[in-house]
């Protein structure tokens, strides 16, 4: 066990509640503290495992006593407790920096600025499959520290987002997979892309000869990238567009070649359960990683291609009058954009907006241009939008889901597609990017 005895957790969400149900359980003392109001469930989680918590305030001299700090991914190290506590040297870790120390499960571990979630959810769907002892963690289900603390999983799926990466020391992934970096969440990293870029290339940080290292050749950002890196771990790189040595690439003949030293097979893009070029990669990418754990080649081939679509990812919610609705809420970057209209063959009433991120609409602009027959604003201010396709195509604004899936439904003819695909955060009119999704679906439902 740790010599550190007195540990201090800043964020009682799912992570933070997870960290200290472990860190009590391996003897330490905990404090957990919430700047905002803790949610009741997890108050009676803290209570039922007698942690100290607060919330409404970070009490520094409390918190500062700590030998360790585990901080949520949500806090920036800019706020004041997590800069004293630099001051003063205590270490700040994240969650699945601490849950790693108590486990000796194999992690798969998965980041890039789109397609986590669908990925993660596909490569455990393979393992569980193929009958291994797996557990996902991330962004879903219950939090990699509780299920250390609660389970005896032989695996972890575990989906990593850049802030997750930024607070880990020892972490080590056994695979790592990367799947693509574009811009996000800058405001993090000082407007820096290439502080951002830094971030995800942290989960090849400790790696050995004895890991995996598969990423995106396709992607500039990850190759640029390469020279500053000295990786140790067996790299395996997927590529839709030139063909690789060892790891995954499409032929000719649409089929995705998996030629890796365990189980190579091919297998046709059609086949796949997901559709859409990016659902390729991610296919690619979870496929990789079956192969190095050396799961049967059937096994692979029927998960890929019984997977069942997430929710609020080009999700397709029905036909009404002809026009197809797709929801795809989770689109809260360009790039994500960028792949739902290239993916649809059919004229787009296309619908975006909310909090925008620091957006460069640039790359959009030629696929719009093509495939958008109108633009359906739906935000607070959706004056960034106007102006960057105002000219490209007709553009309306609308502040609600009802109001903008109504007019879409008016502008959309037969045989064409409603997509809400917003390129922004939600917060504006929405809880959460879910929340945007059941607003949208149920307004569908209602025409
Ligand atoms: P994340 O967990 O990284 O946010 P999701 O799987 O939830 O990723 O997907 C988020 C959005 O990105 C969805 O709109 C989805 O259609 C799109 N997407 C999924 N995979 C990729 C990919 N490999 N590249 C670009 N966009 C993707």
């Amino acid at each position: 066990m740790s010599k550190n005895k007195n540990i201090a957790i800043l964020g009682s969400g799912e992570s933070g509640v997870g960290a200290a149900v472990l860190a009590k359980k391996q003897g330490f003392d905990v404090f957990v503290s919430d700047f905002g109001k803790i949610k009741e469930e997890y108050k009676a989680v803290l209570e039922k495992e007698n942690i100290e918590w607060e919330e409404g305030a970070h009490t520094l001299e409390r918190i500062l006593k700590a030998s360790e700090i585990i901080k949520s991914p949500g806090i920036p190290d800019k706020v004041e407790v997590v800069q004293k506590a630099l001051e003063k040297s205590i270490p700040v870790i994240s969650e699945i920096e601490f849950g790693s120390r108590f486990t000796k499960a194999k992690l798969i571990c998965i980041t890039g600025s789109n397609g986590k979630t669908t990925t993660t959810l596909l490569t455990h769907h393979i393992l569980k499959k193929a009958g291994l002892n797996v557990g996902i963690a991330g962004n879903v289900g219950d939090s990699f520290a509780l299920q250390v603390a609660n389970e005896d999983y032989d695996y972890y799926i575990l989906e990593l987002s850049s802030f997750q990466l930024d607070g880990i020391k020892k972490f080590k992934a056994d695979i790592a997979i990367l799947l693509n970096i574009t811009p996000d969440h800058l405001d993090r990293y000082d407007y820096k892309f290439e502080n951002y870029v830094h971030s995800k290339f942290k989960i090849t940080d400790n790696q050995t000869k004895e890991d995996f290292f598969i990423y995106c050749k396709d992607d500039k950002a990850i190759t640029d990238a390469f020279a500053n890196y000295d990786l140790a771990a067996k790299q395996l790189p997927f590529s839709i567009k030139e063909e690789v040595s060892e790891g995954a690439f499409l032929n000719e003949k649409e089929e995705i070649v998996f030629n890796t030293k365990n189980q190579p097979q091919t297998m046709s893009i059609h086949d796949l359960a997901l559709n859409g070029k990016h659902n390729i990669y991610n296919s690619m990418a979870a496929g990789i990683a079956s192969k190095v754990l050396d799961l049967r080649k059937e096994i692979v081939r029927e998960s890929l291609t019984d997977f069942q679509n997430v929710a609020h990812r080009l999700e397709h919610i029905c036909y009404v009058n002809g026009i197809e609705f797709i929801n795809d809420s989770k689109a809260t970057n360009v790039n994500a954009v960028w792949f739902a209209l290239e993916s649809i063959n059919k004229p787009i009433v296309w619908i975006a907006g909310g909090v925008d991120k620091g957006n460069d609409y640039e790359e959009l602009l030629e696929l719009v241009k093509h495939k958008v027959k109108a633009l359906v604003c739906m935000g607070v201010d959706n004056s960034k939008l106007v102006a960057a396709f105002g000219d490209v195509v007709n553009v309306y604004e609308t502040s609600s889901a009802e109001e903008a899936v109504k007019l879409s439904y008016k502008l959309a003819e037969k045989d064409e597609l409603v997509l809400l695909s917003p390129g922004c955060a939600s917060f504006d009119l929405f809880e959460n990017y879910e929340d945007r999704g059941l607003e949208f679906r149920k307004a569908v439902r209602a025409l």
